[in-house]
């Protein structure tokens, strides 16, 4: 690891840098936020893609059915 203020390497171990004594806790390891993300597979992906594409097509059918039959009745 390095200084964080002189960039002088250190001791792994060391608390305080050994030049300008600048504490270490700061750069000892980068904090890296680890974002749990749900990753969905693109499998299920595409399965939602096609239950939707089923799904307005029902609906579309359904809203057809609907304006046929108005039309029939009349
Ligand atoms: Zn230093």
């Amino acid at each position: 690891m390095y200084c964080i203020k002189c960039g002088k390497e250190m001791r792994e171990n060391s608390k305080f840098c050994s030049y300008c004594g600048t504490p270490a806790y700061s750069i000892q390891a980068p904090i890296v936020e680890i974002v749990e993300r749900e990753e969905v597979p693109p499998q299920s992906k595409a399965k939602d893609s096609v239950i939707i594409s089923i799904i307005g097509g029902t609906m579309i059918l359904a809203i057809l059915m609907i304006v046929m039959l108005g039309t029939w009745i009349r």
